[in-house]
């Protein structure tokens, strides 16, 4: 028999005990910055607190935030507080917007962040006789060496897949027999497709789990995904600035438990900044607790999220935050209503007519911003010509409208034209 939890301590501690020792760590931790970090002191001094203001907890509200361009106004290693010699690896994030973030640890983040990858996978029924393929994107992206790392620890057979090649993918999961997949959940869905052409059926393999994170999707595409898959569909978060994935995981009840020993989780009102009150939703905020190469203090995340203390099923004590609705950069004001992808994702996974891809199209008529959803159909379907695809198109325009309140034209475009995601898909084309 395996032990139930990883680390049953810090799993199902109290709310009290869990209390003592985040006040603990985070005293630590505002010093070790405040000590060594030029920015930090500044930024602290600027604000007129000092380590020794934090007594309890809730004092923590007097700190200063950290944002994305504190990042990268210091990068590389600006906000390092540990010399090189102490570093051991050094992660990126992609950079899709400028200069990369980057993620230096010494070798015990290291080890911190491999038991929180461990925790999670156990959490997820990865044992020691999985067969885990990893087909996140493995290089300077945190995904591909967090999950090897904590597959390791937990000593199942990892297979370093790494992301792409997806026909080979298919063909992995069947000869190794994987029982665990590991990567995007838009990936997920691309390793469906392409099994479904090769004639594989995927529900008859061995896979029974996938650990799919990095990008938002909703419950609607984890349904298909678990449908389609024939597994159960485990979800991960994390993001470079804290270390990567490892910030929290789902347990079996689709709960997202935050790994709160390692990172100080908040919500604050994205405009006043204010702490919101437990539950309500708000930009995500987290200080990290243990890690001493790069640790932030209240670093502003920009998800959108809510943070609940309920009991769970699985006996796990650590904070539940909900599922990520989306990035406060994805967010569109249309007719001002604020809508995020995974809202129009949720709509036009209710339609079984389409397939589980679409993007979101933002353009310039003169003036006037002008968006659109383009989606497939099934191939079956869109073969059956204009009328049946005119008939649907319209469907989904007015059930986004019933659901989310605002008119958007919805384009079919013919099969397999929106691009595969092998990583974090792209659903916002913004052609501005
Ligand atoms: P990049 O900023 O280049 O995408 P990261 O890999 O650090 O680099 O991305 C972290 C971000 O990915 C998070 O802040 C969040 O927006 C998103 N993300 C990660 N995991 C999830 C998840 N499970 N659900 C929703 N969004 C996620
Ligand atoms: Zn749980």
């Amino acid at each position: 028999m395996f032990k139930k939890y990883w680390d049953e301590k810090f799993e199902t501690m109290n709310d009290g005990a869990m209390k003592k020792f985040q006040l603990e760590k985070l005293k630590e931790t505002v010093k070790w910055v405040y000590d060594r970090v030029p920015f930090y002191k500044k930024a602290f001094d600027n604000q007129g607190v000092k380590p020794s203001d934090l007594q309890e907890l809730a004092d923590l509200a007097k700190f200063p935030f950290t944002i994305k361009t504190d990042l990268r106004d210091n990068y590389p290693f600006g906000l390092c507080a540990v010399p090189m010699a102490d570093v051991v690896r050094i992660h990126a994030s992609s950079g899709t917007t400028g200069k990369p973030i980057t993620g230096p640890y010494t070798a015990e983040d290291l080890d911190q962040w491999t038991e929180c990858m461990a925790r999670g996978l156990w959490a997820q029924e990865v044992r020691p006789d999985s067969i885990l393929q990893n087909a996140y994107g493995m290089g300077l992206f945190t995904g591909g060496l967090g999950f090897h790392q904590g597959a390791l620890r937990i000593g199942c057979a990892v297979v370093p897949s790494g992301a792409g090649m997806t026909e080979r993918q298919v063909m992995l999961i069947q000869d190794f027999g994987t029982t665990a997949l590991c990567c995007t959940p838009s990936y997920c869905l691309t390793i469906i497709e392409k099994a479904e052409k090769m004639g594989v059926d995927i529900k008859k393999t061995a896979l029974r789990t996938g650990h799919f994170g990095a990008e938002p999707w909703s419950v609607e595409m984890r349904n298909d995904i678990e449908g389609r898959g024939g597994i159960h569909a485990y979800e991960h978060y994390g993001l470079t600035e804290l270390g990567g994935p490892g910030i929290s995981f789902t347990c079996e009840f689709y709960q997202i438990h935050v790994n709160e020993d390692h990172v100080y989780p908040e919500i604050v009102d994205p405009e006043t900044l204010q702490p919101v009150p437990e539950g309500e939703e708000g930009e995500l905020v987290f200080t990290a607790l243990q890690r001493r190469a790069m640790p932030m203090i209240r670093y502003r995340t920009r998800d959108i999220c809510s943070l609940k203390r309920e009991k769970c099923q699985c006996g796990r004590t650590l904070i539940t935050m909900d599922k990520i609705l989306g990035r406060s950069d994805d967010m569109m004001i249309i007719s001002g209503v604020n809508v995020f992808p995974s809202q129009i994702e949720t709509v036009l996974m209710e339609f079984p007519e389409v397939e589980p891809q679409y993007q979101i199209r933002l353009s310039k008529k003169g003036y006037i911003d002008h968006i659109t959803v383009e989606t497939e159909l099934k191939k079956h379907l869109y073969d059956e010509g204009k009328s049946k695809i005119d008939t649907i198109s319209k469907s989904i325009s007015t059930r986004i409208h019933q659901i989310i309140g605002i008119n958007v034209p919805v384009t079919v475009v013919p099969p397999e034209t929106i691009e595969r995601s092998i990583g974090k898909a792209k659903r916002i084309i913004d052609e501005r």
